[in-house]
């Protein structure tokens, strides 16, 4: 199917989990380019897929991507902002390193994206911006504090953005997604007791899939979503944090 025919994509956090399988997605839909940005290395096999190595908290390196986007296309129709870490510890005693380098990635990294994007959508007045959030940045979650903060700042951004970036008619929307427990290098990490803590609160009784996130976010990258802006779509299998 072509639900994203011709269009330009930038996804982040691309080489591996969620972000690889956003990139494969939206390239077998039609997409005239998907730009893969990640820090590490990455090969795909589509021939409409370029990765580009980029760590989204160098704002130079991401002025000086998109430029070279901008001269090449005249335009990013589709901007995915995926990367993400996590630095996990109990609120009282996590570190002011480990907040730091959580906020740097997924807020500011998130900002730093966004702000060089934007006015490329704006001034073509269409566009779709679809963030990863979290679960955690709805309903927290114990021993995330600094996670639960950048997930729940998105949410808010997300829904600034929808108002501002709309105005004089321009077509920009910009929504989130807010996954579960996904099968992923990051979550691979979690002792078991942990997995089946969230299993036993989710209502699907199995982790989510790659896919699933992906789905989403073809959704509302596609015109399919045209008049949903600023919104957060849970896909959780019914998890109740
Ligand atoms: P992952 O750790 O498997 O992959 C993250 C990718 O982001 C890696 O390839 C990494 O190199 C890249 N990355 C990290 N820092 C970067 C930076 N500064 N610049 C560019 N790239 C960077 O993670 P995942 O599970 O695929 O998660 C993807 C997104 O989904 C994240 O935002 C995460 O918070 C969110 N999420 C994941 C889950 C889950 O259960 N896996 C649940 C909710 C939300």
């Amino acid at each position: 199917m072509n639900r994203i025919e011709g269009k330009i994509a930038l996804v982040t956090g691309s080489a591996r989990g969620i972000g690889r399988t956003i990139v494969e997605k939206l390239a077998s839909e039609g997409a005239e380019l998907v730009i893969s940005c990640d820090m590490g290395e990455a090969t795909f096999e589509q021939t409409n897929v370029r990765h580009e190595i980029l760590n989204v908290t160098d704002r130079d390196a991401i002025k000086e991507l998109v430029k070279k986007i901008k001269d090449e296309f005249g335009r990013i129709d589709i901007l995915v902002n995926n990367a993400g870490i996590t630095k996990d510890a109990p609120f009282v005693r996590m570190s002011e390193d480990a907040w730091d380098a959580v906020i740097n990635v997924n807020l500011k990294g998130v900002f730093n994206m966004t702000q060089a994007v934007a006015p490329l959508m704006t001034k073509n007045k269409k566009g779709s911006i679809v963030t990863i959030s979290s679960v955690v940045g709805l309903y927290g979650n114990i021993g995330q504090a600094n996670y639960a903060a950048t997930k729940g700042g998105v949410i808010a951004m997300t829904k600034t953005w929808a108002k501002e970036l709309a105005r004089k008619g321009a077509q920009v929307r910009a929504n989130c997604v807010a996954p579960g427990f996904i099968s992923t290098p990051m979550t691979d990490v979690l002792p078991e007791d942990v997995i089946n803590g969230m299993l036993e609160r989710t209502a699907l009784g199995k982790l989510g899939m790659p896919e699933d996130i992906a789905n989403t976010v073809l959704f509302l990258a596609s015109d399919e979503s045209s008049y949903i802006t600023g919104q957060t779509i849970e896909v959780s299998g019914g998890l109740a944090l």
